[in-house]
């Protein structure tokens, strides 16, 4: 009998205890063990354990309901699903994530690597460092964790039983609310609009029918276009940075969808650290974002191509002229996602520190605006990204714009 036989929902105490139970091959010294929470997230626990010798570990574990707000419910499977896409993860895109010890479905808990060492790039990005293996180390994740589980290249059938293992309903809904209807007409009443911008958001936003019309069609790719198992949340608060090395985390809303939305989360999180390096004047560490932009896009694509050429089995996929028409789809959703990345951040209910935390009302302003007209642009004109360099373009256009 173990005091983790049935689900309950852990104290940092508890977790102590956990680890030592769950990990009896780490030599713990059992007199100084102890745990800290470190969580900032908005869904769940994360304990750090440790004892005087140097031993650590993190401890996850899902809550039954989410910490931003009590009345949302969220399955607490997601605890499985992070944990088993990590290890796959691990398999296609080795070192580039945290490496998971175990994971155990009655606590809804998984025990993984401390990476306390490293930095979470969102602040290390609002303190305006940079990182020069970012572009390189991000590009290698995203090809090799979305080709390598999509259709061209999976075994069909392979394909599809990853499909149905990594369904993941209840956090798809919160994307599917939150990331592509609220910011455009705020139907749940629940956007946070900085009221300056509320005529602004208005009128460029929720009276914009023709946005309207292209965000349903993103929307229904989103939720239909099965190509390749996500990492659903790639945001700048999932990665871990140092200046060697990158790891990707917090995968919990993972599941079978186009490989855009990921491409485009990273590139609308670069604009959101742009706009803040902008607000406080630092001219080289924004020229970096620019780079960087510019360079996970064109790394992704040279990368993209030589997998492919590598690993790609189905038989029409080989023909000839289908390799670039894919990646002109997966590129032209890259463009449509980092725009609904932008909009929901800037305007819906979760937000992101960059632009929030610009003290100077008119210049937090100003970071808006280039949010929203860089995002429409990349929303209405999808077809038309191509390389990095097309993406940068339509950043400076807005930035200009919007003075
Ligand atoms: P949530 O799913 O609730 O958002 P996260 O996985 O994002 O939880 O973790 C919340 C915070 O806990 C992270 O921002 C980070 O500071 C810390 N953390 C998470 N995983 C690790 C890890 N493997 N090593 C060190 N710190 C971690
Ligand atoms: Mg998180």
């Amino acid at each position: 009998m173990s005091k983790f036989d049935k689900y309950f929902l852990m104290t940092a105490e508890d977790a102590a205890v956990y680890a030592q139970e769950k990990l009896p091959r780490i030599p713990w010294d059992k007199e100084s063990v102890q745990a800290k929470e470190i969580g900032d997230g908005n869904l769940n626990y994360v304990f750090r354990v440790f004892d005087d010798k140097g031993n650590s570990v993190i401890v996850k574990h899902a809550g039954e309901a989410l910490r931003i707000s009590a009345e949302m419910k969220v399955s607490t499977d997601r605890n499985r699903i992070e944990s088993e896409i990590l290890m796959l993860q691990d398999q296609y895109a080795e070192g580039l994530v945290p490496k998971i010890f175990m994971y155990d479905t009655v606590m809804c808990a998984c025990i993984m690597e401390d990476l306390s060492e490293y930095q979470l790039m969102r602040y290390a990005l609002m303190e305006h460092k940079t990182f020069p293996h970012f572009a390189e180390d991000i590009s290698t994740y995203m090809v090799n964790t979305l080709l390598r589980t999509s259709d061209v290249v999976m075994e069909h059938k392979a394909k599809k039983d990853l499909v149905k293992s990594f369904i993941n309903p209840e956090l798809c809904e919160i994307t599917e609310d939150l990331v592509l209807t609220e910011p455009f007409n705020d139907v749940n009443h629940r956007n946070k609009v900085f009221p300056p911008n509320m005529e602004f958001v208005k009128k460029e936003l929720y009276e914009d029918t023709a946005l309207h019309l292209e965000a349903a069609k993103i929307k229904f790719d989103f939720m239909n276009n099965a190509q390749a198992l996500l990492h659903g949340d790639l945001h700048t608060g999932s990665i871990f940075v140092t200046q060697e090395k990158t790891k990707v985390f917090d995968p919990e809303f993972a599941f079978y969808g186009p490989m855009g939305y990921d491409i485009g989360n990273v590139i609308a999180n670069l604009i959101f650290a742009w706009n803040n390096g902008h607000a406080y004047g630092k001219g080289s560490f924004c020229e970096w974002i620019v780079h960087t932009i510019e360079e996970v896009t064109d790394l992704f694509i040279q990368k993209f191509r030589i997998a492919y050429d590598r690993y790609v089995n189905d038989y029409m996929a080989k023909t000839e002229g289908f390799r670039e028409h894919y990646l002109g789809t997966v590129l032209a959703d890259t463009a449509a996602f980092a725009g609904t990345e932008l909009l929901r951040r800037t305007v819906g209910m979760a937000q992101v520190k960059d632009i929030t935390s610009i003290e100077d009302a008119n210049k937090r302003v100003y970071a808006e605006r280039v949010n929203i007209l860089s995002a429409k642009k990349y929303i209405m004109n999808k077809h038309a990204y191509k390389r990095g360099a097309d993406f940068v373009c339509t950043l400076f256009q807005a930035a200009e714009e919007a003075r």
